[in-house]
């Protein structure tokens, strides 16, 4: 059977990895966390001092640091999904604090981060059998892909999955901090100049806002099936499925 790529888009902290990462451990393809990746570089220039405690980042030593900055996935067993490395080191959880939260979309702006993130993703996907989520993953990295889905859930559900995911780890948080910073990352991720967030015009729109997770995993298996079975990717830009249980067949 072709193994195909598919893409996931779509706004922050809506499940997406959840929904990416199920679906490649059921039909054996890899997945890969594209946001994890930002998030690295993110880590790596706030170790690194270069960006000030005003979020200023000085782009010529984030430029020149750029080839010193290797970023790798491991599968972890326990977790059943890629743990992220930086230059050898698992970074994982260091790179979902919400310190890093609000300073990774500035990051995510800059060409010389893009360019580089780019290149990398599309080398990871060239042998097929790849799902991978992101902003910009069926506009700019896999636009060839079979299958697109672009996934969005209104800010308040969005702001409370990221909570529930923070304080089940133990780090300390507020519900105002979480929201505000969703909000500004898809502000910033939908206004920047270089692959905004937008959805593809061959991709399905998931608004999961109301399904629970076994039922966007059914949905996106279904998906799937669909397309290798022949089906083609977007039925058209602007189908949507709501989210109601109804809706799912
Ligand atoms: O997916 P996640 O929320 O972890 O991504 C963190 C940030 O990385 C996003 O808010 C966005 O600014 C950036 N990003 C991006 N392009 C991608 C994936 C993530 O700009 N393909």
């Amino acid at each position: 059977m072709k193994r195909i790529t598919i893409a996931i888009d779509g706004y922050s902290s809506c499940g997406k990895s959840t929904m990416a990462k199920d679906l490649a451990r059921e039909i054996g393809y890899v997945y890969v966390d594209s946001g994890a990746m930002y998030r690295a570089v993110t880590l790596y220039a706030l170790e690194h001092g270069l960006i000030a405690p005003d979020g200023t980042i000085d782009e010529e030593r984030l430029r020149a640091a750029m080839p010193d900055i290797v970023i790798s996935f491991q599968f972890n067993p326990e977790r059943g999904r890629p743990d992220t490395y930086l230059n050898g080191v698992c970074v994982e959880d260091r790179i979902r604090t919400l310190e890093v939260s609000n300073r990774v979309s500035p990051i995510a702006t800059l060409g010389v981060v893009r360019e580089e993130m780019v290149r990398q993703q599309q080398r990871m996907g060239q042998e097929g059998g790849i799902i991978m989520d992101g902003r910009d993953i069926g506009t700019t990295v896999f636009p060839q892909a079979e299958l697109k889905i672009f996934v969005t859930a209104s800010a308040e559900v969005r702001a409370q999955r990221r909570y529930d995911e923070l304080t089940a780890k133990g780090e300390a948080c507020n519900m105002e901090d979480i929201l505000r910073n969703v909000e500004e990352r898809d502000y910033i991720d939908t206004h920047r100049d270089i692959s905004p967030l937008r959805q593809a015009d061959d991709a399905l729109v998931l608004d999961n806002s109301h399904m629970t997770i076994p039922e966007q995993k059914q949905w996106l298996l279904r998906e799937f099936e669909r397309v290798v079975n022949g089906g083609k990717s977007g039925m058209s830009g602007d189908s949507k499925i709501s989210g109601l249980s109804g809706t799912l067949k």
